[in-house]
């Protein structure tokens, strides 16, 4: 589902102004951050394998770098539009300030269906973004990562690139670079398990019996299918999933491991369940994306596209839980639905924050060339996630608000401090800020 290009960004903005009223924000910090700091659109020329030159639309929004280099994704994807990159970049900012992580906000694109290219294509692709962007990224400006059809190797790459044309090896540029090329142990599955957490604190808060709760997942790619494992292997029932082609359905439940082992192998989504090398099919009903979103389990996860739960399904979503691993599955229709029927809703920048968490211990690690365990991510990783999906709860209670506006309130009150703290009219001209108000 596609939204007219305008809309998403204006929508992604929409949403601070119930935060900043609960946050106190000083206008001028709110006005400030209706607008990304800067933007480069770029065109890169590829020589594709066949001998012709084709270009291919690229982008990077430096949003907001109030309390850290800004930092986000790099996205293929056809229909990547700026409006849409923006909006990205403007929850990277608030995402990054929900966890306390000392980033701002940012987010690229290329407009490409990435399953068109040959490998040599898409690696040219990539070390041409990076051509384009050099002097707009960097470990100390704006550090890349990893979204939406790309991947370790392509991150890699990318690192690469910008280490020749700086002809000094730059490990911290970019993040979700493969571990041999200094990524971190853990970032694969941060953001399931960073979502993860998030459910289990629910679990905790709401005495769930795993076993009884049934779970969707909209989106078996890599966060999909991570949160999808650990919750199965706590006892979670994962009632359905789904990819780009449609999904399955099966009251029972999956055996998760069986799926992503044959999606991994097959790339193809099907109801299996494997002893050893023997896979067997199980069961299932066959059910399109939209309605996996409606269907009548007790936790939906959208780990797929934005704009899927709208205001002409969201009356539909039976789910009385929803994490949000996607950026922006749920429109501001939706979510005035969605709040009437009382459904919780975890937002993104908080249920899918583990990623760029991680993304963050990956750049300590290489500043300081020193490289933690598993353990040692694992364990911060859930600190943090717990610690901040609890004072996001609370300030929910405080405020008998959605969790959504908590979080926005969340992330305002640290980046209103960021940019308070360089001086706002308050302080320079209080006599006339006295005569305005
Ligand atoms: P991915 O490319 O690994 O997986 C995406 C999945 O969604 C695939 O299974 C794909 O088939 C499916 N999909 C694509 N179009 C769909 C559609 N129209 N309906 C249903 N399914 C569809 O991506 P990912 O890394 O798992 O990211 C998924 C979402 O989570 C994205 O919105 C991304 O921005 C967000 N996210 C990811 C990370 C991360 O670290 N991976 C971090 C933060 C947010």
């Amino acid at each position: 589902m596609t939204r007219p290009e305008a809309d998403l960004f204006a929508d992604a903005i929409g949403r601070l102004d119930p935060a900043a009223e609960l946050a106190g924000l000083d206008s001028e910090v709110l006005e400030k951050l209706r607008h990304p700091k800067a933007v480069l659109q770029v065109w890169i020329p590829v020589r594709m394998d066949d001998g012709s030159l084709r270009m291919f639309e690229g982008y990077r929004v430096r949003y907001d770098d109030t309390r850290g280099p800004a930092k986000g994704g790099i996205r293929y994807h056809p229909d990547v539009h700026l409006s849409e990159v923006k909006a990205l970049g403007f929850w990277m900012a608030c995402k990054c300030a929900v966890v306390g992580i000392p980033f701002g906000g940012a987010k690229g694109g290329v407009v490409v269906n990435p399953k068109e290219l040959s490998k040599l294509e898409l690696e040219r692709l990539s070390r041409g973004f990076v051509q384009q962007m050099a002097d707009f990224i960097g470990p100390e400006t704006d550090v890349p990562a990893p979204d939406v059809y790309t991947n370790p190797m392509i991150m890699g790459w990318m690192m690469d690139e910008y280490s020749v044309i700086k002809r000094q090896r730059t490990p911290a540029v970019i993040t979700g670079k493969p571990i041999e090329l200094g990524g971190s142990l853990g970032r694969d599955d941060a953001t399931g398990r960073g979502a993860y957490s998030c459910i289990k604190e629910l679990e905790r808060r709401r005495g769930w019996q795993p076993r009884s709760i049934r779970v969707a997942v909209q989106g078996f790619g890599n966060a999909g299918q991570h949160v999808a494992a650990l919750l199965h292997a706590d006892g979670y029932r994962i009632v359905a999933v789904s990819d780009s082609k449609g999904g399955i359905h099966r009251a029972e439940g999956f055996d998760v491991p069986s799926l992503v082992r044959t999606k991994n192998e097959s790339r193809q989504l099907r109801a299996v369940y494997c002893e050893g090398s023997v896979c067997e099919m199980v069961e299932a009903d066959v059910i399109t994306n939209a309605e996996l979103l409606e269907l009548d389990v007790d936790l939906l996860v959208p780990a797929a596209l934005e704009c899927q739960i709208t205001g002409e399904n969201a009356a539909r979503v039976q789910a009385p839980v929803v994490v949000e691993i996607a950026n922006g599955p749920t429109t501001s229709e939706a979510d005035a639905v969605l709040r009437k029927k009382g459904t919780l809703v975890v937002p993104d920048i908080l249920a899918n924050a583990g990623g760029v968490t991680v993304s963050y211990f990956e750049w300590v690690q290489n500043r300081a060339g020193y490289y933690w365990t598993l353990d040692d991510v694992h364990e911060r990783l859930g600190t943090i996630m717990r610690r901040e999906f609890d004072a996001v709860h609370d300030l929910m209670d405080q405020h008998g608000c959605e969790m959504r506006t908590a979080a926005y309130t969340h992330a305002l009150l640290r980046i209103g401090a960021a940019i308070q703290a360089r001086g706002t009219r308050a302080y320079f001209r209080p006599d006339r800020d006295a005569v305005r108000r």
